[in-house]
C-alpha cells in the first residue's frame, strides 16, 4: 500500500522548491518563441477571494501549458495598490492607508503563493511604490508635453454633509445619495485634469489587429460611438465678449440658430446672468445639480430651461440670440454649450415652442409651401434665408460618399454633389475662410477625467505659479512623493491641500513662490501601463530620468512585448481596456514602442456565484473562502474544481460536492500511479496482449489530442473530463496483463504530463516518485500520433432473420445505437425487409447486427 496523498504536506514543499530553484523566473531566450501571458492584477483588499482564484488559476494553467509546448513564458503578478478603499478603511479603522495597503499586500502574497501558480515574483510591481508611481507621473508629463493633457472646469459629485467629493461608486441609488450618510449628493465645479483620449477615437474604433471577444469589441465601439463630422463654430457673448465654441454636425443650419443653451454648470452662467433673472437661474441650477447625467439626457424626459438674460451673437448673420440654460446639456459633453436650431432639430423645436422662441425656416424640403413648420425637418433639402448660401442643396446628416442617385431622386436634389456645391461642406469652408469656425469631428467618447480629490493616489506632477501659470514639475525631480503625515479625514477638499510642506513649492521656472497640484491621479492611470512595468523591475531605480527615458528595460521590452494573451473580467471592457489601448497608441507616437495594441488576445472569464446561485456576499453568508478550502483539500483540488465545475467564460454557482469529486479523482490518480509503479515488466505475450497494448496506446493518444485541443480553446472543463475518463480506463486496464508492459509506463507518464498544468503539485510529486528528473514543469507537452489515435476499423455483418445480407465498416468502439442505425441504412438489406416496419435489432458488439422481423 502506498502512503496517503496529503496535499497539505506536499504542496508547500514543492512551492518552496520551485521558488528556490528559480523555476518560474522568465529570462530572455532567443532560441524559443516568447509568450507573454498576463492576468489582471488584484487590488490589495487584504483577502484573496474565490473570484481571484477563478480568474488566475485557469490563466496559470494555460501559461504552464504554453511553456510545456516550448514557449518561453512570462507570467507576472503585482498589485493595483492605490485607490479609495484604503482611504475608507483608514478612516474607519484609524490606520494609515499606506500601512493598511502594505499589510494587505503581504498577506495576499502568501495567499497567492498557496495557489501554486508560476508567477515570476522577481518582477512584482506595486503601484503605490514611489519607484512605480514616479513613472506614472512621468507618463503624465509626457502626455502633457504631447498636448494630450489639459485642465478644465468640470463637475464632481459632492456630499454637503460629509463635506467631500465622492467617487462614482460612492453615489448610491436612483435618488443619488451618499453611501456614508444618505444625504442627496450635488454637483460642484472644479478645475480638473483630462487626457485627450478622443484624439485617438478613430483608431480606437479599429479592432483589426486584435483577437478579442466580440462582446468586448461591441462594448468599446458603443462606448466610443459613431464618428460625426461637422464644424466648431465660435459664438461670442454680447456682454464681456466671451468666446462660446459650439460643435455642430449641421453648420448648414447656422442661419436658423435662434438661441443658445448652456449646461447649468457652465462657468460663464454666474457671470452672464442678469440681476433680474438671477433668482430663477440659481434655483434652476440648484435643481439640475441634483440630477444624474443619465436622467438629464433621457430622450423621453420633458425639456426644461431658463433664460439667463444674456445674449450671444450669431457669427454668420450678426443676430442677437438669447442664452438659456437647460439640464439636458451636460458640461462633460463637448464645450457645454450648444446652438439651437428649432427648424432642424425636433428637441430644439419643442423647446422653442414651449418657451415662445422664433422658429425661422433655413433648410426646407424641395416641395415646401413657404408656411411655418409644424415640426422640425431634419432631412436633406434646400437652404433658404441663409445669406450667400440660400438656394444651396444640403444633404443633411448624410455623408457625401453615401449620397446616391436614389437619395437624390427621393429628395428632389441634384445627384452630383461635391464639397463645393453642397451646403454643409460649403458653409464649413466658408467659416474657415472667415475665421469663424473650422471642420471638426466628434464622438460619443469623452476625454478621460483623471483628477481625484483624494489622498491615496499618485500626486499630479504640476505646479501653479502666480507669475508663470501652470508649470510642469521637471522630469528629474520625479517622483513627487506623496507625504505620509497627512490628515486624510474628509474635509471637502483634496487632503494634500492642507499639507503646507507639500503644497508650497518653488516655481521651477521663475523661482518664486508657487503651489503644487493637490489632486491625485485616477488609479486607472497606474493600470494603463502596468504590463510595461513588469519589464521594469529596478530599471534605473533611484536615477533621475528625463523626457527621453524609457519606462521599461528596452532589451526586456523588445523581447517580451506586447502581451500575447490577456485574461480578466468583462467589467473592464470599457475603461481599463480602452485606457491601456490609448496609452499604447500615445506611446507609439512618442516613439516608445513599435506596435499599436497592448494586448493581442483577450479572454474573459465568468463569475463564480454562491452555492445558492446568488452573488457571493458577506451579508448573504454564501462566501466561499479559498484559504479554508486550500487548508481542507489542498490547492490542486481547488484549482481542479474551478476548472472542471464551470465553463470558464460562464462561471456559475459553487458546489461543495463538486469539490469532493475532484478530490476523489486525484486520490484515484495517486493510488493508481503508486500502486502500479513497481510492477515487473513481463513484456507483450501473444496477440491478445498486442491488441491490449494497441488499445491502451489508442486511448492515450486520443486523450492527448482532446486535452491539446481543449487547452487551445480554453475548454478546461472538458480537458479535465478527458483526464478523468483516461484515468477510469487505466483503472480498469490495470486488472489486465497490459499493466506489465512498457506501454503502461508510457501511459502513466503521459497522464502525469497532461495533469501538470492544472495540478502542478500532485503531478510533480508523482513524477519524482516514479524516478523522473526534476521538474515535470520543464518537460514537453505530449504529442499525439493521428495514426495511433485513430480507431481500429472493423467489419460488421448485417443479417436479416439470421441470414447474412450485407456488411459495413465502422470504428471498433461504435455504439450499439450507431451500429443499428448503420445496419438499417445498408442498401443491401432493403429488399429483404420489404414493407416490414416491425422488427427487432440485435447487436453483437464488434461483430454483427441481426434484424428479426415478424
Ligand atoms: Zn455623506
Ligand atoms: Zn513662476
Amino acid at each position: 500500500m502506498p502512503d496517503k496523498w496529503i496535499p497539505q504536506e506536499i504542496e508547500p514543499k514543492w512551492q518552496q522548491r520551485w521558488e528556490a530553484s528559480g523555476l518560474y523566473r522568465a529570462r530572455i531566450d532567443h532560441s524559443r518563441p516568447k509568450h507573454y501571458a498576463l492576468t489582471m492584477y488584484p487590488y490589495p483588499s487584504g483577502d484573496l477571494h474565490i473570484g481571484h482564484w477563478y480568474a488566475m488559476v485557469p490563466s496559470d494553467t494555460r501559461a504552464r501549458w504554453m511553456r510545456m509546448r516550448g514557449y518561453n513564458v512570462l507570467f507576472p503578478m503585482g498589485f493595483d495598490a492605490f485607490g479609495l478603499p484604503a482611504e475608507n478603511a483608514a478612516i474607519k479603522h484609524k490606520i494609515h492607508p499606506k500601512q493598511w495597503t502594505y499589510a494587505n499586500i503581504e498577506r495576499m502574497r502568501k495567499q497567492l503563493r498557496s495557489m501554486g501558480a508560476m508567477f515570476d515574483w522577481e518582477r512584482e510591481c506595486v503601484t503605490c511604490d514611489p519607484e512605480y508611481y514616479r513613472w506614472t507621473q512621468w507618463f503624465f508629463l509626457k502626455l502633457y508635453d504631447a498636448g494630450l493633457a489639459y485642465k478644465k472646469l468640470s463637475p464632481v459629485d459632492f456630499c454637503p454633509t460629509c463635506n467631500t467629493t465622492l467617487a462614482r461608486e460612492q453615489v448610491w441609488g436612483e435618488d443619488r445619495h451618499c453611501e456614508r450618510c444618505n444625504t442627496l449628493v450635488v454637483k460642484r465645479n472644479l478645475e480638473q485634469w483630462f487626457f485627450r483620449i478622443t484624439a485617438y477615437a478613430e483608431e480606437l474604433r479599429d479592432f483589426s489587429k486584435l483577437d478579442w471577444p466580440e462582446r468586448v469589441v461591441a462594448m468599446q465601439r458603443n462606448w466610443i460611438g459613431e464618428r460625426s463630422e461637422g464644424a466648431e463654430v465660435i459664438f461670442r457673448t454680447e456682454q464681456g465678449d466671451h468666446p462660446l465654441p459650439v460643435f455642430t454636425t449641421r453648420p448648414d443650419t447656422l442661419w436658423g440658430a435662434t438661441f443658445m443653451v448652456l449646461a447649468p454648470e457652465h462657468p460663464l452662467v454666474a457671470e452672464l446672468t442678469t440681476p433680474e433673472r438671477r433668482a430663477e437661474v440659481e434655483a434652476y441650477v440648484e435643481q439640475a445639480r441634483r440630477l444624474a447625467d443619465i436622467m438629464r439626457e433621457a430622450a423621453d424626459r420633458e425639456k426644461t430651461g431658463v433664460f439667463i438674460g444674456a445674449y450671444a451673437i450669431n457669427p454668420v448673420n450678426g443676430q442677437r440670440i438669447p442664452i438659456w440654460i437647460a439640464d439636458y446639456v451636460l458640461m462633460t459633453y463637448g464645450t457645454g454649450a450648444i446652438m439651437a436650431v428649432p427648424c432642424g432639430d425636433q428637441r430644439d423645436f419643442e423647446f422653442a415652442q414651449k418657451y415662445g422662441l422664433p422658429i425661422p425656416v433655413v433648410v426646407a424640403p424641395r416641395d415646401w409651401d413657404g408656411q411655418p413648420f409644424s415640426q422640425a425637418y431634419e432631412g436633406p433639402g434646400i437652404m433658404v434665408n441663409s445669406g450667400p448660401f440660400s438656394g444651396f442643396p444640403t444633404i443633411g446628416k448624410y455623408r457625401l460618399e453615401e449620397w446616391t442617385p436614389e437619395l437624390a431622386q427621393q429628395y428632389g436634389l441634384p445627384a452630383q454633389l461635391t464639397s463645393q456645391n453642397e451646403g454643409r461642406h460649403a458653409v464649413t469652408r466658408w467659416l474657415e475662410s472667415k475665421g469663424l469656425g473650422k471642420f471638426a469631428v466628434a464622438y460619443k467618447l469623452r476625454d478621460w477625467l483623471i483628477s481625484r480629490q483624494r489622498y491615496w493616489g499618485a500626486p499630479i506632477p504640476m505646479i501653479t505659479c502666480p507669475k508663470c501659470g501652470i508649470v510642469p514639475v521637471p522630469y528629474h525631480d520625479l517622483p513627487v512623493l506623496l507625504p505620509e503625515d497627512v490628515e486624510f479625514m474628509p474635509t471637502g477638499e483634496s487632503p494634500l491641500k492642507f499639507h503646507a510642506g507639500f503644497r508650497r513649492v518653488q516655481c521651477p521656472r521663475c523661482g518664486g513662490e508657487a503651489e503644487r497640484e493637490t489632486d491625485t491621479m485616477d488609479t486607472f492611470m497606474c493600470s494603463s501601463w502596468y504590463q510595461y512595468a513588469y519589464m521594469h523591475k529596478n530599471w534605473r531605480a533611484g536615477e533621475p530620468v528625463g523626457p527621453d527615458a524609457i519606462p521599461f528595460d528596452p532589451v526586456e521590452g523588445d523581447y517580451w512585448l506586447p502581451v500575447d494573451q490577456y485574461t480578466g473580467g468583462i467589467e473592464h471592457a470599457t475603461m481599463h481596456l480602452l485606457y491601456t489601448r490609448f496609452f499604447t497608441k500615445a506611446m507609439r507616437d512618442m516613439g516608445l514602442v513599435k506596435f499599436d495594441e497592448p494586448m493581442l488576445r483577450l479572454f474573459n472569464q465568468g463569475l463564480i456565484l454562491g452555492e445558492d446561485g446568488e452573488k457571493m456576499s458577506k451579508s448573504r453568508g454564501n462566501v466561499v473562502a479559498p484559504d479554508d478550502l486550500v487548508q481542507q483539500y489542498g490547492a490542486d483540488v481547488v484549482r481542479g474544481y474551478l476548472m472542471f465545475g464551470f465553463r470558464w467564460e460562464q462561471g456559475g454557482p459553487w458546489s461543495s460536492t463538486g469539490v469532493l469529486g475532484i478530490q476523489r479523482f486525484l486520490e484515484r490518480v495517486w493510488n493508481l500511479v503508486l500502486e502500479t509503479a513497481d510492477l515487473p515488466l513481463t513484456g507483450p505475450d501473444g496477440s491478445e496482449q498486442e491488441a491490449a497494448v494497441r488499445q491502451l496506446q489508442r486511448r492515450q493518444h486520443q486523450t492527448v489530442r482532446k486535452a491539446t485541443q481543449d487547452m487551445e480553446s480554453f475548454s478546461f472543463n472538458t480537458m479535465i473530463a478527458a483526464l478523468m475518463e483516461f484515468t477510469n480506463y487505466l483503472i480498469k486496464a490495470r486488472e489486465t496483463p497490459v499493466v506489465h508492459t512498457p506501454a503502461w509506463k508510457e501511459a502513466i507518464r503521459t497522464l502525469l504530463l497532461l495533469m501538470a498544468p492544472a495540478f502542478p503539485h500532485i503531478s510533480e510529486e508523482l513524477w519524482e516518485r516514479l524516478g523522473y528528473a526534476y521538474s515535470i514543469h520543464q518537460q514537453a507537452w505530449p504529442e499525439w500520433d493521428p495514426e495511433l489515435a485513430s480507431e481500429e476499423i472493423i467489419t460488421i455483418v448485417v443479417q436479416v432473420n439470421g441470414k447474412l445480407r450485407d456488411r459495413f465498416q465502422a470504428p471498433a468502439d461504435i455504439s450499439e445505437e450507431e451500429a443499428k442505425a448503420r445496419a438499417l441504412a445498408c442498401a443491401g438489406i432493403k429488399k429483404y425487409l420489404g414493407d416490414q416496419t416491425q422488427f427487432k435489432a440485435i447487436y453483437v458488439p464488434g461483430r454483427l447486427v441481426n434484424l428479426v422481423t415478424g
